[in-house]
């Protein structure tokens, strides 16, 4: 009897030791394994315990067992301790004001969309809002509403992306005037940036994707004087107040009379220049009266209701913005390209 409360004792002296000295979880672990494991110190005693007379048993059963729960408690302290120690490590690491900061590196935004954001910011101070349509167009939207001729060459499988359903990939943000005005009566006045296709061969100014933004502006006795002025203020806020616009004439089947604008080269103040092959004007894009019979096509009447309508295209500002002269080097996504914008606003 006295010699297995001696046994008992001793391993109890020899737990209190083993998990004085562990510091980790580890050691904690193979402390614990050591004890009451399987092959354990008290595991062995409890084997013991059935080899002694039975009129001993009660009294070392009981003296076995409050030696394990004393080593249990043990453990389940120093556990607690170890874990608390170790989240401790880590929020004084992340304090260590000796530690040199980490540099977060920020994003920029893309030049097409720095432009976008920029010709939308000036076209809202004018009371536009704008739309958005969907990049899967219907031939109706892309070309009958807008009153494409049915052999135009825009309309072309050489063109156009098409789909086997006869849906096609938008060559222009014009539906989204279609799709507008077939949920609104007028007034209406919108701007629809976004991005479009064309089965274009990629050179210094060719994408096969590209983004426009396209205007529309419909009420009672809309006239050609107020398009000028939109175009010639839009220009001035974008490009600097001594900007000058001029319209030429020109044929699109949306609009009736239709214009091409041009904006007074940035480079050389309209004196002549390499990049406005010496006129003095940089052509922008087109605009014009919406036709009457594309107001026909969606059921406003053409009597009551006038409207005009521009775009232009946003790679095409940003290259004389920025000066590029490549239209590929806005898609090849090369950070020393795009590093270089900066949004100032
Ligand atoms: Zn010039």
């Amino acid at each position: 009897m006295s010699k297995y409360i001696d046994n008992i004792s001793l391993a109890i002296e020899t737990a209190r030791e083993k998990l004085a000295s562990a510091s980790s979880a580890a050691e904690l672990e193979n402390a614990r394994v050591s004890l009451i494991g399987r092959n354990g110190a008290f595991t062995a005693l409890g084997k013991d315990l059935a080899s002694l007379p039975s009129e001993e048993r009660p009294d070392a059963g009981k003296a076995l067992n409050a030696a394990k729960e004393e080593v249990l408690a043990l453990i389940n302290v120093l556990s607690a301790k170890i874990a608390t120690a170790s989240n401790l490590g880590e929020k004084e690491r992340a304090e260590d004001l000796t530690l040199p900061g980490r540099k977060w590196k920020i994003g920029r935004k893309h030049p097409v969309n720095i432009v976008i954001d920029d010709c939308v910011r000036i076209f809202r101070r004018m009371g536009f809002i704008v739309a958005e349509g969907p990049e899967i167009e219907t031939v109706f939207h892309n070309f009958d509403a807008l009153n494409t001729p049915y052999d135009h060459p825009s309309r072309d499988t050489a063109d156009t992306f098409y789909f086997a359903d006869g849906r096609l990939l938008r060559t222009q943000t014009s539906p989204v005037q279609i799709r507008v005005m077939e949920k609104q009566e007028p007034p209406v006045r919108i701007v629809a940036p976004g991005r479009c296709f064309r089965r274009d061969t990629p050179d210094a100014t060719h994408s096969a994707n590209f983004h426009q933004i396209e205007g529309l502006y419909v009420d009672k006795d809309v006239s050609m004087a107020d398009l000028k002025s939109v175009l010639l203020q839009f220009a001035r806020e974008l490009m600097g107040q001594d900007v000058n616009i001029r319209l030429r004439p020109h044929f699109f089947p949306f609009t009736e009379p239709s214009v091409e604008y041009d904006f007074s080269c940035v480079m050389c103040s309209g004196k002549g220049c390499r990049i406005c092959k010496h006129s003095g004007w940089l052509e922008i894009s087109g605009a014009g009266m919406v036709n009457p019979a594309v107001f026909s096509n969606i059921g406003y009447d053409p009597e009551k209701w006038s409207g005009f309508a521009f775009g232009m295209g946003i790679e095409r500002i940003a290259m004389i913005r920025y000066k590029i002269t490549d239209i590929r080097l806005l898609y090849e996504n090369d950070g020393r390209f795009l590093n270089q914008f900066v949004n100032i606003h």
